[in-house]
């Protein structure tokens, strides 16, 4: 299969182990295409200095490159560029909404409601809010093939409960969650709705509006952009209502020795130097994704998914977890193991044929202990694979079943 992608990316082109690098761990991070890096380039040669702070020109070119990047983020998901603030990454903004949202309106005996596979940086800032306000967290378990059930829904979300935080898509089994009718349930108990799209945008697009959903997140590293620029949806009405979350300079409207006032949106969100080399880079990615377009991603990603895990059907000693067939609950991360054999020996081997793939926990122990699991190996796909990366991968599994035979 010729892929008309994989030119676009230049690491891709590399040699990896003395073999053309096979990546496959793109929920972790994946590859960036040389747009975005001669964007970022551009902007640090043609225009970098302080945003905001500066009367001359250069500084208004980078303030208008900053704001280019949040307008153009806000089109992607429809939404309006004051509900776009900047942070770090999908990380920041969980907490940002923890400890702005969950400090300010949760009170002693609400509930927040996590599912059990969500990854730790959805459980624990949740965690930590709770304990401080006397609120409880509860969670939405899952079955065995990663799937929340309804009756788990209904009997979860009650009235009790002021905030449901979830993954559209999880990290380790590639369940896609059913949000539509989450947000809904949520909604007419009161509750709002935080939806993790960290592993969800890079794949199938995001409408908040159509949604309905009151915050949604992810990081520009996960969608071809650079590492150290995340996004955090909110709906106009409830960032008004939620105080800072950090302060410092650049949030303020006003600061007397004693007291501040602080800036409208989304700035009051955004204390100390931005980071607008990251921001030209993610509002770069979306070009990127927007040209290639959501259909021939997900059609390449159905196609690879679909292979690899017929695949690794026909290998007995292979357990794969979750989702066994392609569906609409399932996207191209797929968790497995060979049997009898540390996940991370396996890509230990793996790796020696020049092929990355992600082994350990993933940031998910409440899941991996809810399935009696102490770690897997996980393989992610993106729209710059291959189906002859998948038959390398499969051949190089080889290796691992003749060690395992070999009883080493
Ligand atoms: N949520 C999910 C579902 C993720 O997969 C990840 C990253 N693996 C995160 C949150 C955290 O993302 P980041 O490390 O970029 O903050």
């Amino acid at each position: 299969m010729l892929n008309p992608y994989k030119k676009d990316f230049p690491l891709l082109a590399k040699t990896y182990q003395g073999k053309p690098l096979i990546y496959f761990d793109n929920a972790a991070t994946t590859q960036k295409p040389e747009a975005v890096l001669k964007a970022m380039e551009r902007y640090y040669i043609e225009e970098n200095s302080n945003p905001y702070r500066g009367l001359y020109d250069l500084s208004t070119k980078a303030t208008e490159s900053y704001e280019h990047a949040r307008k153009k983020t806000a089109e992607f998901i429809n939404g309006k560029p004051v509900e776009i603030i900047f942070t770090r990454n999908t990380t920041e903004s969980i907490n940002l909404i923890a400890y702005s949202y969950g400090r300010e309106f949760l009170t002693k005996g609400d509930e927040v409601v996590v599912a059990i596979s969500e990854h730790h940086s959805n459980i624990l800032p949740w965690q930590q809010i709770t304990k401080e306000k006397g609120a409880k967290l509860t969670y939405l378990y899952v079955n065995a093939l990663g799937q929340i059930p309804e009756e788990e829904i209904e009997k979860k979300i009650t009235k009790k409960v002021k905030i449901v935080a979830i993954a559209q898509v999880s990290n380790v089994l590639g369940t896609i969650h059913p949000v539509r009718y989450i947000i809904e349930k949520a909604h007419k108990k009161g509750a709002v709705v935080v939806l993790d799209c960290a592993q969800s945008i890079p794949h199938y697009p995001l409408d908040v509006k159509k949604l309905n959903v009151d915050f949604a997140v992810f990081s520009g590293h996960k969608m071809l952009g650079p590492m150290g620029i995340g996004v955090l949806y909110g709906k106009e009405e409830l960032l008004l209502k939620m105080p800072p979350f950090l302060t410092g300079g650049e949030m303020i409207e006003s600061v007397s020795e004693q007291a501040a006032t602080f800036a409208p949106l989304p700035q009051k969100f955004e204390a100390g130097t931005v980071n607008v080399g990251g921001a030209v880079g993610l509002s770069e990615a979306i070009s990127y994704i927007n040209r290639v377009g959501y259909d021939t991603i997900q059609k390449i990603e159905h196609e690879l998914t679909d292979y690899a895990l017929n695949q690794l059907a026909g290998i007995p000693e292979v357990t794969v977890y979750g989702e066994s067939v392609v569906s609409n609950y399932r996207s191209g991360v797929i968790s497995f193991n060979v049997n009898g054999i540390h996940p991370h020996d396996t890509a230990s081997i793996l790796d020696a044929d020049g092929i990355a793939v992600r082994a350990g926990h993933h940031c998910a122990q409440p899941l991996m202990k809810y399935m009696k699991l102490a770690a897997t190996c996980r393989i992610s796909f993106y729209f710059y694979n291959t189906l002859e990366e998948v038959d390398a991968f499969v051949k190089s599994l080889s290796n691992v079943r003749r060690w395992l035979n070999n009883g080493n």
